[in-house]
């Protein structure tokens, strides 16, 4: 019997691989078998298409391409030029943008990028023209604090780490914390739900120069245009990180006051999360921002990736079909009726449910931290990942939370009937599960985390991931 084009495909590559190092072959063939088997519920992940993962494995890896589309740094650039051009094009079109910048390696350099193409923009700075020549980490402590007096103390505005903004919109453990002088602004205790006349309360006071939208662990829509109207008040950059959603935009679930792309001067994202592209990040912006953001290499950005720029090409035009937006669409029901299986068996949620693709539960309501309740997950099978939730009593290494997301599972076509027994074994886990004598530690009979397990890979037996594939 012949093969079909998939498995040849990717048997070749593994008999190729394994000739020179066998090792690497047999971690690449037993991670699709973990991920073959493993209910993939983290949020942020997902399963690219084999089209998008084959072109990324070619010469094109080869080649230098310092430069943008037609005015390159190095010789020879012509077929990275149609890959770039061909993804810019797909991203401009799928999202309605006037300009797109597809070289940014993942969603911090994305958003790099941006933070300076703002700056070069807003600010005339002797020292900011010196930090730009300079290599960024031969900057030290006291230079960040004279460039950002020079700079005139820059401000960002974006969401609290807790109520489910991302490291790099301002916090320390990135460098976006040490660029500006960050507030943050959260969520209403009461509802979880961002307030904003506390947003535009904030911003009249701080008035920073970047308000920022956007999140990685906030189950709710965000009306951009009224943050855009906040920051024309105060005459800030508005900026959105749609990392997490930017699938949900692609497939027109958010539009209007939800899609962020006619209303933010800038929008970043990642290409690998619910748009199920190449790991990877992007820049789309007006006209007006446009030649900052295409200095992003070499001004904060290694060498283009020319093959991850190939397989973003593929993966936009993916994102083109009309089967997106009914991908999209499901992602979003699912996440509904995993949020819906949960409450109706007691689950608290932040915000009491979801309207993107993701699920907060608040497992101090079963008496658990979230890295207990991780663990506990992970042993029945079912992979989440810990994360804060607003307030969150017990800090950011051991949580509060558990984060749940749909895209993944979505994409091997399981439905709102997998996704309430999905809501059943991940509420069986959690109040199976007790506190032991420290916030990591748990206790969960083996018998019914192993039961628990096999119900997970049951539940998948419908749905092969990569169908197409046979590694044999
Ligand atoms: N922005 C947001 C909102 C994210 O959630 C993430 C990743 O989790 C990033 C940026 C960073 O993306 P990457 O891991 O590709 O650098």
């Amino acid at each position: 019997m012949s093969l079909n084009a998939e498995s040849t495909a990717f048997r070749s590559a593994l008999e190729v691989i394994r000739a020179v190092e066998p090792r690497v072959a047999d971690a690449i063939g037993a991670e699709l078998a973990d991920q073959r088997e493993s209910l993939k519920l983290i949020a942020s992940e997902n399963y690219a298409s084999p089209a998008t993962l084959l072109a990324m494995g070619n010469w094109f890896s080869d080649k230098y391409a310092e430069g943008t589309v037609g005015r390159r740094f190095y010789a020879g650039c012509q077929n990275v030029d149609t890959v770039e051009a061909l993804a810019a094009e797909h991203a401009r079109e799928l999202f309605g943008a006037a300009h797109a910048y597809v070289q940014p390696h993942s969603g911090i350099d994305a958003n790099l990028v941006a933070f300076w193409a703002i700056l070069a923009d807003r600010v005339e700075s002797p020292a900011l023209k010196k930090a730009q020549v300079r290599q960024v980490n031969e900057l030290t402590e006291a230079d960040w604090f004279a460039l950002r007096r020079e700079l005139g103390n820059q401000r960002m505005l974006g969401m609290s780490l807790d109520a489910g903004g991302h490291l790099t919109h301002g916090f320390r453990p990135n460098i976006s914390g040490k660029m500006f002088d960050q507030r943050s602004y959260g969520t209403d205790p009461a509802t979880g739900l961002i307030d904003y006349d506390k947003v535009a309360e904030a911003a009249r006071e701080f008035k920073p120069l970047i308000l920022v939208a956007g999140y990685s662990a906030y189950p709710r829509k965000v009306n951009f245009r009224i943050m855009r109207e906040i920051a024309d008040s105060v005459g800030a950059t508005f900026m959105v990180d749609m990392a997490h959603f930017a699938g949900l935009v692609a497939g027109k679930v958010f539009t209007g006051d939800f899609d962020p792309v006619p209303h933010a001067h800038i929008v970043t994202t990642t290409t690998h999360k619910s748009l199920r592209g190449p790991r990877g990040g992007m820049v789309l912006c007006g006209p007006e921002l446009a030649d900052q953001v295409d200095r992003g290499c070499p001004m904060v950005l290694g060498g283009p990736l020319p093959h991850v720029m190939a397989a973003k090409a593929v993966a936009l035009a993916e994102a083109r079909r009309p089967d997106f937006a009914d991908y999209a669409q499901r992602i979003v029901d699912n996440a509904q009726a995993l949020a819906e299986g949960l409450t109706g068996r007691g689950a608290k949620l932040v915000t009491g449910g979801t309207d993107n693709h993701l699920v907060l539960i608040d497992v101090t309501g079963y008496g658990l931290t979230g890295r207990q309740a991780e663990q506990a997950l992970l042993d029945s099978g079912i992979v989440t990942n810990r994360n804060a939730v607003p307030q969150d009593p017990n800090g950011a290494w051991y949580t509060s939370g558990i984060r749940i997301g749909t895209p993944a599972l979505t994409s091997r076509g399981l439905g709102t009937a997998e996704m309430d027994a999905t809501a059943e074994l991940i509420h069986t886990v959690l109040t199976q599960t007790t506190s032991g004598e420290s916030k990591a530690k748990y206790v969960l009979d083996p018998a019914l985390a192993d039961k628990v397990s096999k119900q997970a890979s049951e539940l998948l037996t419908g749905f092969p991931l990569y169908p197409g594939v046979d590694l044999g």
